[in-house]
């Protein structure tokens, strides 16, 4: 155990820039292929000695995160101290500015953060690839928070290899008010399938893969390209789900974005802008929920 007090982890939000849904497979899930941006939107999550396991929030949407062990950061706390056996004697306080159930995975960088704050709070010195297993373990979506920058995930999303990014991109982004819940839109889209004649089993729907020209884009750090590439196929669900994001959607393209595309399950629909001046213009054209990141971001972060 070292002397540490609390430890205060920088945890970034992410976007599917592409989000390629394969077939239903037998045990229910879907294999994808899942371009991951990291963006400077960031909750941050402090740990701190207790008696025993406590979650704290502030911060926005804070009524909609649960304070039990059903939190993901406590499970990754619990993870890491079962892993060492000991038990978490700790308390999280989770600031959170990642719009909750938003399709930005913040529940799933508050997960990452806990384990990178709590590893270095109890000294347990894990190694970075013992912390992406516990990550993977926790959910598909909480490896890439604890890398940042860009990803392709392929397997559930949890299988990460690293992507070049060429420069800056500018986004908005709209939450929506009440979340999606991820597994209702994945049922969505096997239903949509389903519908349009082409089924919804591994055996009829094409094996996701990444598309050559997004990456290309990415790798150039080329907006306009980008633009012609983001590409969702769970966008369609979450459109049927909640019809009213397509009014989103044109609303944001008429104010000058490049190109907008519901984020991951949404509902928060991501806006790419060709610069950070027309972002903010975007955003104040769009109203108070519209907030404004940049990406590439970093990983979790120990603050100093
Ligand atoms: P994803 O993009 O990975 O599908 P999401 O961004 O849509 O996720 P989250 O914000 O991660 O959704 O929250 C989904 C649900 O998880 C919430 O409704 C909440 O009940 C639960 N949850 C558990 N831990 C957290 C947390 N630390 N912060 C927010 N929600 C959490």
């Amino acid at each position: 155990m070292t002397a540490l007090t609390a430890v205060t982890v920088r945890v970034p939000a992410k976007v599917n820039v592409q989000l390629a849904v394969g077939g239903r497979r037998p045990d229910g899930f879907h294999d994808l292929a899942n371009v991951f941006l990291a963006v400077g939107l960031y909750d941050r999550v402090t740990a701190s000695p207790a008696e025993e396991l406590r979650i704290t929030a502030a911060g926005r949407d804070v009524a909609s995160v649960p304070l039990d062990a059903s939190n993901l950061a406590a499970r990754a706390a619990a993870l890491l101290a079962g892993r060492y056996g000991f038990e978490p004697k700790v308390r999280l306080h989770i600031e959170k500015d990642i719009p909750v159930a938003g399709g930005m995975a913040g529940g799933s960088a508050d997960a990452a953060a806990a384990l990178v704050a709590c590893d270095e709070l109890w000294g347990t010195g894990a190694s970075r690839a013992e912390l992406l297993g516990m990550c993977a373990e926790l959910g598909s979506d909480v490896p890439f928070p604890l890398v940042g920058g860009a990803a392709l995930g392929v397997g559930r999303g949890e299988l990460l290899t690293p992507l070049e990014v060429g420069g800056a991109f500018h986004w908005v982004f709209v939450a929506a008010l009440g979340g999606l819940s991820t597994p209702e839109v994945y049922r969505a889209c096997d239903r949509l399938r389903r519908e349009s004649g082409d089924g919804d089993t591994v055996a009829e729907v094409a094996a996701p893969a990444a598309a050559p020209a997004l990456l290309a884009a990415l790798a150039g750090g080329d907006a306009y390209a980008l633009a012609g590439a983001l590409a969702n196929d769970l966008q369609d669900a979450a459109l049927s789900l909640r019809p009213e994001l397509a009014e989103t959607l044109r609303a944001g393209v008429a104010a000058g974005a490049l190109a907008g595309i519901v984020s991951g399950s949404g509902p928060t629909c991501a806006f790419l802008a060709p610069d950070g001046d027309t972002a903010a213009k975007i955003a104040a054209t769009l109203g108070p929920s519209a907030r404004v990141a940049a990406s590439p971001a970093e990983g979790a972060t120990i603050v100093p």
